[in-house]
């Protein structure tokens, strides 16, 4: 088994983007910057330093070079792909907060972003709030979306006054009232945008931020009531930019283009109304490869990042060439390909249970109920042609073994023995199945149904919350022993017990794979899975499903050749939890102290018990809500 192999099983090359690839060590690494060179460095090294500190997995890793990286290639891809258009108009994207709102996020895409005038968008007053204290340069745009009240726009209006360019987008029909009213209030004027509702509908999980349904933004005949009513209080000249958004996660370029030309339309109208604008915001949608497959399947796109750039601004260019207009800025709003390559998942695999059963079964005894022996001679049947037979076969035995146990015709035994027996020849059926080049849809879904589960320790609540809530695929991959054949074929699941709590989709480059394949677990060794693009969404939307909180995070990079960990933040203690919850935890010790009492007090238990069992308590309460290793 090669390292190209696992390459290849895993699609490294296809999702990895040049960030991460596998070592001659069969490590997954890292690439990452120390000056002008780039360092792989292994993740599994990183767990090493992380565990010689005493920080537990799971971990969620962040690398501030990736996030570099891809706000250099976003900014620079526009810019020079207008330089190659002669488009007379600038490139100022902004970060939509909501991706990912972390403070480091924001503190470093700030200050990564501030030679490309790359500002913020803020679709809510406590994502404005947290942007106002980390965006100061005044050739950024700082975008307001969302639903304002009065002491947003106040906000908005008044730190406008500072030299910040910031513009409150009217995404609802009322809202303009209310912000002439507190224009006129304050005596200052806004700087406006209008999100426009296309009519253009998408594909993809999020089609619905699109299209005539969608929630937010104006139909046309709204557009014009606001220029109607800038016009009528002589406020037109404060319209300047156009806003739509598709959804997120578009894959398909076509309908990128599609949205942009019913844009750059609705933009010339409102020139052609009379208003300066002079900015066109594309919203989101630009799409991550996640499976690497490069196409218009929902966890991929099929187009590049150029062809993003160069679709739109072509477009843009023409139409405001054909109607005589200045080429506006153009604005996007791509928050997900900003931050997705930023943060990994790391966690260990604490068990496994399987299905297969490779070990044949001692035969039944001679007093041994009929049914066994019935099942047990199924194993003669067994040839390609008679694959189906035997499995109709073996399923029916199993049921009457059932049957036959409720009834109380045989005991735990005999059930326990025909249970592994029955699996036993699932896995022989599976296997001569598999060599067969058609075989029928049971036969296909037995195999399926072979895999092991694997026990990973995190939760998909909290770290992967649209993998439970919209099926949405994630590259995951053992990170280390790719130069071992992976032979399980595996569903992972969490700690949580919830049936939800596991991932059964995983990335395939043509299809969508419903198990992983991993490597048996050796005894002497932990073995470590990562699952990569998570920084985009995956934080912020996780809940505390089952009480288990916020993982332990740390930000690793380079310095003279030294991998250094720092933005060390610790995840949530099971103290910290309880009280998201309201618990207090200095009251839940105090009653728990109390019951002790009272149980040495009937003699239950020893003074040297209690003591024990309260510094257990008061442990567990300091402690991590993830299984921890002694
Ligand atoms: N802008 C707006 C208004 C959004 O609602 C969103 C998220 O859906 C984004 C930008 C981010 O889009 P993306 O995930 O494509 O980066």
């Amino acid at each position: 088994w090669s390292i190209d192999e696992s390459k290849s099983l895993y699609g490294i090359d296809r999702w990895g983007k040049g960030y991460f690839d596998i070592n001659s060590d069969g490590e997954v690494v890292v690439n990452l910057k120390d000056g002008e060179e780039t360092i792989a460095v292994s993740l599994e090294k990183v767990i090493q330093g992380l565990k010689e500190r005493g920080q537990a997995l799971p971990q969620l890793l962040r690398c501030r070079d990736l996030l570099d990286d891809r706000i250099h290639q976003l900014n620079r891809t526009f810019r020079d792909t207008m330089a190659s258009l002669d488009y007379e108009g600038q490139y100022r994207g902004v970060y939509p907060i909501k991706v990912n709102q972390q403070q480091q996020v924001i503190e470093e895409i700030t200050e990564l972003g501030v030679h490309y005038d790359y500002g913020l968008e803020a679709g809510s007053k406590p994502e404005l709030i947290a942007a106002l204290a980390y965006m100061h340069n005044p050739n950024a745009y700082i975008i307001c979306n969302g639903y304002k009240d009065d002491e947003f726009i106040d906000l908005a209006l008044l730190a406008s006054q500072t030299g910040l360019q910031i513009i409150l987008v009217i995404e609802m029909p009322d809202e303009l009232d209310h912000i002439i009213e507190r224009s006129k209030h304050l005596g200052i004027d806004p700087q406006l945008g209008i999100r426009f509702r296309l009519s253009t509908k998408s594909a993809g999980h999020w089609a619905d931020s699109g299209g005539d349904r969608s929630v937010f933004g104006l139909n046309s005949s709204q557009v014009l009531e606001v220029v109607d009513t800038l016009k009528a209080h002589d406020k037109l000249h404060c319209l300047k930019l156009l806003h739509y958004h598709q959804g997120s996660q578009i894959p398909n370029i076509q309908e990128i283009r599609n949205a942009a030309v019913e844009a750059i339309r609705i933009y010339v109208n409102l020139v052609q109304e009379g208003a300066p604008m002079g900015i066109l915001d594309l919203g989101g949608g630009l799409a991550v490869d996640y499976d690497g497959s490069h196409t218009d399947f929902s966890s991929s796109c099929n187009y590049s990042l150029k062809e993003y750039c160069f679709n739109i601004l072509e477009l843009v260019k023409s139409h405001c060439d054909q109607n005589s207009i200045p080429h506006p800025n153009i604005v996007s709003e791509s928050g997900r390909y900003v931050v997705a390559y930023y943060s990994v998942l790391v966690f260990n695999i604490l068990a496994v249970s399987e299905y297969k059963n490779l070990d044949a079964p001692e035969p039944p005894l001679d007093e041994a109920h009929e049914m066994l022996k019935s099942l047990w001679a199924v194993r003669e049947k067994i040839a390609p042609n008679r694959l189906l037979e035997s499995f109709n076969d073996i399923q029916f035995y199993r049921d009457q073994i059932r049957q036959s146990f409720i009834q109380g015709a045989c005991g735990l035994r005999d059930r326990a023995y025909g249970e592994k027996l029955y699996w036993h020849l699932c896995t022989q059926i599976a296997a001569e199945s598999a060599k067969l080049e058609n075989p029928h849809e049971d036969l296909q879904a037995l195999q399926n149904n072979l895999v092991s589960y694997y026990y990973g320790n995190f939760s998909v609540f909290q770290s992967l919350p649209d993998s439970w809530a919209i099926d949405q695929l994630f590259p995951i991959m053992p990170l280390h022993r790719l130069n071992e054949e992976p032979d399980h074929p595996a569903i992972l699941s969490d700690i949580t017990c919830d049936c939800d709590g596991k991932i059964d989709r995983f990335i395939d480059e043509k299809d969508v794979n419903n198990s992983l394949l991993l490597h048996s677990l050796n005894k002497e060794e932990s073995y470590h899975v990562g699952t990569f693009l998570v920084g985009a969404y995956q934080e912020t939307l996780g809940d505390l499903h089952n009480l288990l909180g916020d993982t332990n995070v740390v930000s690793i990079d380079l310095e003279d050749g030294e991998l250094r960990f720092t933005h060390e933040v610790e995840g949530d203690s099971v103290a910290d939890v309880l009280s998201y919850v309201e618990y207090e935890p200095k009251d839940l010790e105090k009653r728990f102290r109390k019951f002790a009492e009272k149980s040495v007090e009937q003699g239950r238990i020893s003074p040297t018990i209690r003591r024990q069992l309260v510094e257990t308590y008061k442990a567990g309460l300091a402690g991590y809500t993830y299984f921890e290793e002694n």
